[in-house]
């Protein structure tokens, strides 16, 4: 039989058949009148995704693309910007923005450490950042910030909130209106349940008002040309169409279950996942609270390789979980579970785990993992 394949990555995710369907539909012309009525739906469902009034963007590329798009609409040369950093994507943007030039602080927290409010205050005080960027769930560590304490530390200083929401959207609240996020940036193959391909940026009339004043150069990821063309329903240039058809229908699927129960979903599969590791003796990475619902990181008892287990699950079991960035790599795993996920998703990948550290010799406790992972999930479930 050919090896049947579980991708437990926090990104790209596992697709719906109806969306995988969906996408292999024939190609429509981007400048019709049926692209334009599916353009101009999938736009509202995302702002209905993001709780926004504020525009939403589609651009063709992967969530990065859309992140710097924020930086080239937002930031001149030489202007300060604050990013918050603890982990792997918040450097990122970092470098992108010393990239364009700009005058780059850093509020720098050890991976793992959650992100605080009043550092953020402080940093903008002393810096004069008029922007700062944010990562809501921080993939490389499993931490999911306070972005609603953070934003408003932020407005109070009177900064710019550029949030990066690629895979919190969708997975865990975000009030992109509510808790006043000027810009969030987000991509279609995280929670949003579609093939990699699509992200898109929300743009409040702040960051509009900002981005008529900015010098950087930019062309196709111009945000003024862009919503130019939207506003017609269509795009300036030939957007992947068969992936916006694609993400239509998953925000359908996703509309269809409801924002409070996707939200309540995934805080259960959080639970059980964290739950289930640590009855079999495993130490978490990520934090052991109900935010962190995006990706469970897991460090490999002593004597194990991560990097091996990783090969190991997808060598043998097919499964793809992730490994850890950089210096975690020998010690970390990471179990993705956002999106089209469900329970028993959770106990494959664990009783996968536990086969394997068994089969090593590694110090583990048998037949326990699964086991309280489904408990841990009944108890979730009826909260
Ligand atoms: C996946 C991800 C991104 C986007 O990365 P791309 O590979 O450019 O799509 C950005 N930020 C976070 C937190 C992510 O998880």
């Amino acid at each position: 039989m050919a090896v049947k394949r579980y991708l437990m990555a926090p990104g790209p995710t596992p697709v719906p058949p109806e969306v995988l369907a969906a996408g292999a539909e024939p190609v429509l012309h981007h400048r019709g009148p049926d692209f334009r009525e599916l353009m101009l739906r999938c736009l509202a469902r995302l702002q209905e995704v993001c709780r926004t009034q504020n525009d939403v963007l589609l651009f063709t590329a992967s969530g990065s693309g859309a992140f710097e798009s924020a930086v080239v609409n937002l930031l001149s040369p030489g202007e300060p910007v604050l990013a918050v950093t603890a982990g792997e994507f918040g450097d990122r943007w970092a470098a992108l923005a010393a990239t364009y030039g700009a005058d780059v602080h850093e509020l720098r927290y050890a991976w793992g450490e959650t992100p605080r409010p009043e550092d953020v205050r402080a940093r903008l005080e002393e810096t004069g950042a008029e922007v700062v960027f944010l990562v809501h769930s921080e993939t490389s560590t499993g931490v999911v910030a306070d972005v609603q304490a953070l934003a408003q530390a932020a407005r109070e200083a009177g900064a710019l909130t550029v949030v990066d929401a690629v895979s919190s959207v969708g997975a865990v609240p975000l009030e992109t209106d509510t808790w006043g996020l000027d810009v969030v940036v987000a991509g279609s193959q995280k929670a949003l349940m579609t093939p990699p391909g699509l992200s898109l940026v929300v743009v409040s009339s702040r960051a509009w008002e900002r981005a008529a004043r900015t010098t950087t150069p930019r062309f196709y990821f111009d945000w003024a040309r862009m919503r130019a063309s939207l506003e017609t329903g269509t795009t300036p240039f030939t957007p992947a169409v068969s992936v916006v058809v694609a993400l239509d229908t998953a925000l359908g699927l996703l509309l269809e279950e409801g924002l409070e129960a996707a939200f309540a979903r995934h805080a259960a599969l959080g639970r059980a996942c964290r739950e289930g590791a640590k009855a079999m003796g495993l130490e978490l990475f990520s934090p052991d609270e109900e935010r962190s619902a995006i990706v469970t990181a897991i460090l490999a008892p002593t004597g194990v390789d991560a990097r091996e287990l990783v090969l190991a699950l997808r060598g043998r079991f097919g499964i793809t979980v992730a490994g850890g960035h950089g210096e975690l790599a020998p010690r970390m795993f990471r179990i993705g579970h956002i999106g089209y996920y469900d329970v028993f998703d959770i106990t494959t990948a664990l009783a996968a785990v536990e086969f394997l550290l068994v089969e090593t010799g590694a110090d583990v406790e048998r037949g326990t993992a699964v086991a309280r992972a489904l408990e841990a999930y009944r108890e979730a479930v009826r909260v």
